[in-house]
């Protein structure tokens, strides 16, 4: 039977580490492609060697989802053996870009997204010089990537896997699912310890086409929750089984975060149009500084979102922010 390797390379973020997957099959597959820094290149090629492959073996890299964390080395594998890297097309631009050209362009509207939200102005600087040093240090490089689509069946020597789409962590989320054998590779759709982060898809919310990060995320919580799993290999952490009851906790936190933003916006009273996304969500989350307020404002939006879908608040643009009030 093919072998299943986790591969956990370490990142400089919070989450502390990434999994990738090698599959020894005819076709060496790997699922996702770590970070791209040259410890994470080292590991990688230590880890396949272990196994007898080798870095140019690899003739298949399946993506689950464009975050740099998840396609970091998939230039440099491709480079080194012309592997064929699939990913769902619409995360396809978030790894295909030349940051020569499109570093200004793709900061554009996260510095739109901040103002519209009332994030002061040191802090959005502070927050683009982050930006700044990521593209930079991290960018994978460009490469060469084929789609892949909800319902393709990918074939293995002892195995086929089905790609599940599960939009919500980003808009082209997918998982992997083996469903003979019922391994379930989740990427950061679901994870053990760490509730995944529905982000905001910025681009999308200028085009206006209404797509709403936290409520697909929460009807593909939902798809998952029908399969029938016996292993979820994930994106980060190691490998777990309880998933009913995990999707049960996502759910619970949620709804809890759900009920708290509304009581913050309830909780206006100055009488001045409402409240912005960035004081919601620094009385949400008090902690946050720099890039991780970017990520405490993505999941509070999604919220926000769902509150003004469900009639509880209204909102409106009022000198260039969103300001959100309580409906009674
Ligand atoms: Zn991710
Ligand atoms: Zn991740």
């Amino acid at each position: 039977m093919s072998s299943i390797t986790r591969i956990e390379i370490p990142i400089p973020f919070p989450i502390k580490s990434v999994n990738m997957y090698f599959i020894d099959d005819s076709i060496p597959t790997l699922i996702d492609a770590g970070f791209h820094t040259e410890e994470g290149l080292n590991l990688v090629k230590k880890a396949l060697e272990e196994k007898g492959a080798h870095f140019p073996d690899i003739k298949r890299v399946l993506l689950t989802h464009g975050h740099l964390d998840h396609v970091g080395l998939a230039g440099k594998i491709q480079e080194s053996s012309g592997a064929e890297i699939f990913i769902h097309p619409r995360d396809r631009d978030k790894c295909i870009w030349n940051i020569e050209t499109y570093a200004e362009k793709k900061k554009a509207p996260f510095l739109r997204f901040f103002q519209e939200g009332g994030l002061p102005e040191n802090v959005i600087k502070t927050i683009a010089e982050q930006m700044d040093v990521r593209f930079k240090s991290f960018f994978p490089g460009d490469f060469n990537v084929m789609e892949l689509h909800g319902g393709d069946h990918i074939a293995f020597d002892d195995f086929t896997l089905e790609v599940i789409p599960c939009p919500g962590h980003t808009r082209g989320s997918v998982c992997f699912f083996d469903r003979e054998n019922r391994r379930f590779f989740s990427g950061d759709h679901l994870l053990e310890k760490i509730t995944s982060n529905p982000v905001v898809e910025l681009e999308n919310r200028e085009n206006g086409t209404g797509y709403k990060s936290l409520s697909r995320y929460l009807e593909s919580l939902d798809l998952t929750e029908r399969l029938d799993i016996k292993e979820v290999l994930p994106g980060h952490g190691v490998l777990f089984q309880e998933y009913r009851k995990r999707i049960r906790e996502i759910k619970k936190h949620h709804r809890t975060r759900q009920e708290e933003i509304l009581r913050v916006v309830q909780s206006h009273s100055d009488g001045n149009g409402g409240m912005n996304l960035f004081t919601i969500t620094m009385r949400v989350f008090p902690e946050l500084r720099a890039w991780d307020i970017f990520l405490g404002m993505s999941e509070t939006v999604g919220h926000l979102e769902i509150l003004e879908e469900k009639g509880f608040i209204s909102s409106s643009m009022v000198n260039e922010q969103r300001l959100y009030r309580p409906e009674n």
